[in-house]
């Protein structure tokens, strides 16, 4: 194709002018970086000795006491006529005090608090709740100990509310051993084992009421992030992560826990949707970043390991030396916000315009969910403690641990990451700002990795900079760019966008959306 004669004129002015002023010298001193592939960060044996702290025993505990409570329901925070020990306040009531005994147990350190408020109700057509009910989060906070990194927050919730079949049920027996006793056992177990260490910026271990009546809860305590100016950097949900164990079942894997992020943010504008489509970046969300940053996490802490097929030879028969690979336990990563057409607490916070995502084990049973206890043909139907299996609880427990802390010890994601050049340059400029409190020794890491690969294949090491040239075409690949410790400590990626314009450049204004002719 020809373009009209004004057009290269005014694109080569900009090119060479933008380059000599801007990257001249940088281009003239560096030497073309080249990348290598992405290697697992290595252990923090402090971090590694937190997760060898996660205890099946502790969890069963935990998920033994939440099932005591009979029934969860939200709904029952204004019941009268509940006998002692049951209901919603009580187990509110009973994760308090477990949060304040950890705190107690290490001089103080966690800050516990409820998040109280009332919803007041709707008799529209399948409302959940029909009048003013009272809701009560409860968290803990592990403050940073860093003021300039203090704001940064990292986040990890469950829902403590059950349900049976019926909505409005507040009396029968509503276990929600599995949804979702044991997501909260996570955020309560990780915030048992954490709160023994101290780190730069806070972690936040919060359980909250409501999912089932429509995320109230979550969406009151996002909306309370948003409103108090938190740097919430990742919110882990877990629902539904007990690893159901229901005997002649096929197709667990005990070794996976799937991820869900979604690609395109939750508060996205129109605006920002036609950017997302002009520069390709539909596969790079901030929880999809987290996503990834999940998978990386999870590479350094659990590793496959082999055994011998014949371990359990009988005596005097021969040996078959051959070995057979035990996979790690491993996060999945699913491409969607979560799982089809259904949603989660995370969803309360990506609509805030925070990076969030899905934990869930790897094949729900349908029969073992929101259903009041029962046999029916010879099936039973009921969210019963007997169907979880608390050393995937205790894995899914780790996993998240490993991601808090990691994500908590690592400088803050790089800021106003952009990419420089306009779009007629085969190289690749990138450009950033430093988080606040970035420490001593730290730098910045280029990843990237073909437009169709799943996850980051390629490191660059940028040092302590924050201005690079690439010599790929940020056409062919995608690029993010993170930050890393000394320890190797390494936050989430960031995707680079073009930066704002105060006025148009010639040749470079974005694409209109297309038209039909
Ligand atoms: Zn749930």
């Amino acid at each position: 194709m020809t373009a009209g004669p004004r057009f290269p004129a005014r694109l080569f002015r900009y090119t060479a002018v933008v380059s000599l002023l801007t990257f001249g010298i940088l281009y003239a001193q560096e030497p073309a970086p080249t990348g290598s592939p992405v290697t697992p960060a290595p252990a923090d044996p402090a971090i590694a000795g937190a997760l060898q702290q996660v205890s099946p025993d502790n969890i069963k505990a935990i998920i033994t006491k939440l099932v005591s409570f009979n029934n969860r329901s939200t709904l029952s925070s204004m019941d009268t006529d509940l006998k002692p020990g049951t209901g919603i306040n009580a187990a509110a009531d009973w994760i308090e005090s477990e949060f304040k005994r950890y705190s107690d147990a290490c001089g103080g350190c966690l800050e516990v608090k409820r998040d109280e408020f009332v919803e007041p109700g709707s008799t529209a057509p399948l409302s959940r709740i029909t009048k003013p009910t009272k809701l009560t989060n409860v968290y803990a906070i592990l403050r940073g100990t860093d003021p300039a990194q203090a704001n940064r927050v990292v986040l990890v919730t469950g829902h403590y509310d059950s349900r049976n079949s019926d909505n409005f049920n507040t009396h029968d027996p509503a276990p929600g051993a599995n949804d979702d006793a044991s997501g909260t056992a996570v955020s309560i177990e990780s915030a048992r084992v954490l709160s023994k260490l101290k780190f730069p910026s806070t972690i936040i271990f919060l359980t909250v009421a409501g999912e089932e009546q429509g995320l109230n809860g979550s969406r009151h305590f996002a909306k309370l992030a948003k409103s108090e100016g938190w740097d919430l950097e990742a919110v882990l949900n877990n629902d539904i992560v007990g690893g159901d164990t229901t005997p002649g079942a096929v197709g667990a894997d005990k070794s996976a826990v799937r991820v869900f992020s979604e690609g395109v943010p939750g508060p996205t504008t129109i605006e920002q949707l036609h950017q997302i489509q002009n520069i390709g970046s539909e596969n790079d969300s901030p929880a999809r970043e987290l996503a990834r940053a999940i998978v990386d996490i999870s590479h350094t802490y659990f590793h496959p390991t082999s055994q011998r097929l014949s371990a359990n030879t009988p005596a005097g028969q021969p040996h078959n030396m051959a070995m057979k690979m035990i996979p790690a336990f491993h996060p999945v990563m699913i491409f969607r916000r979560d799982r089809f057409g259904r949603g989660g607490d995370h969803t309360s916070f990506s609509n805030e315009g925070f990076a969030a995502v899905r934990f869930t084990e790897w094949l729900e049973n349908f029969s073992h969910q929101h259903q009041t206890p029962r046999v029916e043909n010879g099936i039973e139907y009921a969210d019963d403690i007997k169907f979880d299996d608390f050393n995937y609880i205790a894995n899914v427990a780790r996993l998240n641990s490993a991601v808090l802390s990691t994500l908590a010890a690592a400088p803050g994601q790089p800021q106003k990451v952009a990419v420089l050049n306009p779009p007629y340059d085969t190289r690749t400029v990138l450009r950033w700002e430093k988080p606040a409190g970035f420490p001593a020794g730290a730098a910045f890491e280029v990843v990237y990795r073909d437009t169709t690969q799943p996850d980051w294949t390629n490191v660059i090491s940028a040092g302590d900079v924050t201005t690079i040239a690439i010599p790929i075409s940020k056409d062919n690949v995608i690029f993010g760019v993170r930050s890393v410790d000394t320890a190797g400590h390494r936050s989430a990626a960031v995707y680079p966008i073009p930066p704002p314009r105060t006025r148009p450049v010639p040749g470079t204004t974005p694409a209109p959306p297309p038209s039909t002719n």
